[in-house]
């Protein structure tokens, strides 16, 4: 079935300003809070979050096979179940109403009184009821700068790193949506030069600059997804904040790997954007050498050029930028990191989120995480109100964008901002 929703010359009947994330050629998929306290699935065009539930009422999804209830409900699961033909379904319906030359809705006035809000008079929620959650640890640039400070320069990417797209489970009760503000957390460290470890708020909390993706129901338990099958079984994209105190983490993480320096918060863009959205954005990801074994390796343009900016906003200050980066320089593709984690039969459901781990470019002002981009804080990042970070300081707030621009259509992700507070005190 063809995306009908790419045409770089659609226009809306909604008006959409140059710089907006949400054309018509996007049609993401969210779930808000509307005006009356409903919630429901909902759709964006410029912006205005429009109510798919409502329109499904009113009866615009005739001839397209859902239930009654599919955009009625807190969560994009069972909707994502319905799998790819459906999402393709639903899209380019979607993309047909609000076509500058349809006048049904855009002449309907009482309809568009029920469909439409705008962005002011609505809440975003997480889109998704996360049952899984997976964070790899695919950007060679990142693993070999962290290789390089924690460990050895000469051996900074470890023996199995271009043999596996490494991963971790983490944990999904602790992701939250974009605006939800997030406490300093408290923890053991090790402080420098002692034996015995210390109780306390984290000292180096840190932003990761990350994508995940979200999957459907791809196999039953104990069947490997292909490769060439892989993508098929991806809903779409968020921007990732994956926050992590690299003192905790520091003092935890061997031998089994991070635990409490990463699962106290991880925070989403709330609308996820469709890889059919993504289609004319396809790029060749970085030559993979050597070659991967035959169960991971994939053919075509696998990556998408998006690009990833990071702000910190001091209190009461300006936003200063202090990376860019782009989803193009990802070492391990989504398709691989699926393929990967199910070759043993792992069970992957609806909704589950996988994140690709840290993106750093490869050069410094394209780097990921204060981490890198101080270099374990021996190079404070300069704001534009004049003060320097190392690493994230209370009440600032840490902001993700995402975008792709080509022949003049540019989709995005919106934003993932995201308000550092005091750590809680604890007795
Ligand atoms: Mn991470």
């Amino acid at each position: 079935m063809p995306i009908k929703t790419n045409d770089p010359s659609k226009k809306s009947w909604i008006s959409v300003d140059s710089n907006s994330d949400f054309p018509i050629q996007n049609i993401p998929f969210g779930v808000f809070l509307t005006r009356d306290d409903i919630i429901t699935i909902g759709t964006r065009i410029g912006n205005y979050a429009i109510d798919l539930g409502a329109l499904h009422q009113l009866g615009y999804f005739d001839g397209i096979p859902l239930t009654d209830d599919i955009f009625l409900q807190d969560s994009l699961n069972d909707f994502i179940s319905d799998g790819k033909k459906t999402w393709r379904l639903v899209r380019n319906r979607i993309s047909e109403i609000f076509d500058i030359n349809n006048s049904a809705l855009q002449n309907n006035e009482e309809h568009k009184k029920i469909v439409l809000f705008t962005m002011e008079e609505v809440e975003m929620q997480l889109p998704v009821l996360i049952g899984d959650y997976t964070d790899f640890y695919s950007s060679k640039e990142h693993a070999t700068n962290v290789g390089t400070m924690f460990r050895d320069p000469a051996n900074a990417l470890m023996p199995n790193w271009l043999h596996i797209p490494v991963g971790y489970h983490g944990r999904s009760s602790t992701i939250i949506p974009s605006g939800t503000p997030v406490h300093r957390p408290n923890g053991q460290t090790l402080p420098k030069g002692a034996e015995t470890p210390v109780f306390g708020p984290s000292r180096l909390v840190d932003f990761e600059l990350e994508t995940a993706f979200i999957t459907t129901d791809a196999n039953v338990l104990g069947e490997p997804i292909p490769i060439e099958e892989a993508e098929d079984y991806i809903f779409g994209m968020v921007v990732f904040n994956d926050w992590s105190a690299r003192d905790i983490q520091k003092w935890e993480y061997v031998p089994l790997g991070p635990f409490l320096a990463k699962n106290f918060a991880s925070s989403i863009s709330p609308w996820i954007v469709t890889l059919d959205a993504l289609e004319p954005y396809r790029t060749e990801s970085p030559v993979q050498e050597p070659t991967p074994l035959p169960y991971l390796q994939q053919k075509g343009s696998k990556s998408f050029d998006i690009n990833l900016e990071v702000d910190i906003t001091p209190e009461n200050g300006e936003p200063t930028t202090v990376s860019k980066s782009n989803f193009k320089y990802m070492y391990w593709t989504m398709a691989q990191q699926l393929t990967h984690h199910t070759i043993n039969g792992c069970k992957v459901n609806s909704g589950d989120m996988m994140g690709s781990g840290t993106i750093s470019g490869p050069t410094p002002d394209s780097y990921g995480s204060m981490l890198e981009l101080s270099w374990q804080g021996t190079k404070p990042v300069p704001l534009a109100n004049g003060e320097t970070r190392k690493f994230i300081e209370d009440n600032d707030t840490v902001t993700l964008r995402g975008f792709c621009i080509k022949d003049g259509v540019r989709i995005g992700f919106g934003e993932v901002s995201t308000k550092l507070l005091p750590a809680v005190t604890i007795k």
